[in-house]
């Protein structure tokens, strides 16, 4: 493979700005790979982080007669940094490994790199001819979605070891720690005890350092609060300084705001795509499903302790409407609103609850729907309406 300048990529500094890290990362690994045999960027059988970026900076570090590279002119600085940003996303990814050999900064491409590299070469030569635009090239060359996706597939199958602790639903959950390209650890709900989350279960097998600047694959958004002294995980992944979490579905419970926080904290954020979204929806439908369901709440004949009658004018006395408040039944019931046709219109657990909602539906009757109160009464005085 004969040299090939960023520029015969990217003829602007805008059209190589615009590419996304993936796209751009295809380009560099095919790029410092052409560097073979030039005696610069390229010695002792590994690429030199610092000597690529005085090639992008232009500067002499004794390398010898250089490719021209400073191809961008005025926006090269822009280009030198996003550049940079892609070698360190190939070292992160395992694709640009350390060469333990040789003094810091040498780096050589890992046997995965290399393997992408093969695929790549391939397409390009299928596509070498002219009118090919660089981008189209690049994402056929290098599908980085294929390697996120093989660890979102482990997780799928490590949720599916998730043990519930008791009859009711539970979500399955599977988890993948991963840095550098290797996987630190695994682990599901359940896994080292009663109702652990699986986050827990992978991260408790390592220590927080290990974790720093990590991606975790998990199946299900992370949990955002936990009952004191348990830490949620979203707090465990903030406090170990992970760089990425990629999650598969969201939480359907209104209280877990996991991605919110995440966020927040500078953590990058992947979802699963839709296939193996769809695949997670069905493996944890029970428990979904038993996610924000209404209780319904049976009617009750108890004695009403507040009642209040409403008309429009000009109509007859027969479409009066009649609502009441009555006390729970029993013990762990509730309080209810109800019409005359036993229809449960409001519930509350106290009765400063349902005093709320019995003057809601009184503000809603009058004002909005402007109907008259023909009289009201309560034995309580919370329920009084004025
Ligand atoms: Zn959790």
């Amino acid at each position: 493979m004969s040299f090939r300048s960023l520029k015969s990529f990217f003829p602007t500094a805008d059209d190589l700005l615009r590419q996304d890290l993936p796209t751009l990362c295809a380009i560099l690994v095919t790029h410092l790979k052409s560097y073979e045999g030039l005696n610069t960027v390229y010695q002792y059988a590994g690429l030199n982080c610092a000597y690529f970026r005085a090639m992008l900076e232009n500067r002499n570090v004794g390398l010898g007669t250089l490719p021209k590279e400073p191809e961008y002119g005025a926006r090269q600085p822009e280009v030198t940094k996003r550049m940079m940003e892609a070698w360190n996303w190939l070292e992160r990814q395992g694709l640009l490994i350390r060469n333990d050999e040789q003094a810091a900064d040498w780096f050589i491409i890992s046997t995965d790199g290399e393997k992408l590299l093969k695929s790549g070469e391939l397409t390009l030569q299928e596509n070498s001819g002219v009118g090919v635009s660089p981008h189209k090239t690049a994402s056929q060359l290098f599908r980085w979605e294929d390697l996120d996706r093989r660890f979102m597939l482990l997780a799928i199958e490590e949720a599916k070891k998730s043990v519930a602790e008791d009859d009711r639903p539970h979500p399955y959950v599977g988890v993948v720690i991963v840095k550098d390209g290797k996987i630190l650890a695994t682990g599901y709900r359940g896994e080292s005890g009663d109702g652990d989350h699986g986050e827990y279960c992978a991260l408790k097998k390592l220590n927080e350092t290990d974790v720093q600047g990590a991606t975790v694959y998990t199946t299900l958004e992370p949990c955002s609060t936990r009952k004191p002294p348990k830490r949620s995980c979203t707090k465990r992944l903030i406090d170990s300084k992970v760089m990425r979490v990629v999650y598969g579905i969201a939480d359907k419970d209104e209280s877990v705001y996991g991605h919110a926080s995440l966020a927040e904290a500078g953590i990058e954020i992947g979802v699963f795509p839709n296939d193996l979204m769809q695949e997670l929806l069905a493996l944890n439908k029970a428990w979904s499903d038993s996610l924000r369901v209404k209780p319904i709440i049976p009617p009750n004949d108890t004695s009403p302790l507040a009642n209040a009658s409403y008309y429009k004018l000009g109509t007859s006395m027969h479409d009066n409407i009649h609502l009441f408040v009555r006390p729970p039944k029993n013990a762990g019931g509730f309080y209810t609103v109800e019409d005359a046709a036993k229809n449960v219109l409001a519930h509350g657990r106290t009765i400063d609850e349902i005093a709320v909602e019995w003057h809601r539906i009184d503000r809603q009757k009058v004002i909005v729907e402007k109907l008259v109160r023909q009289g009201s009464g309560s034995s309580n005085r919370l329920l009084n309406l004025v």
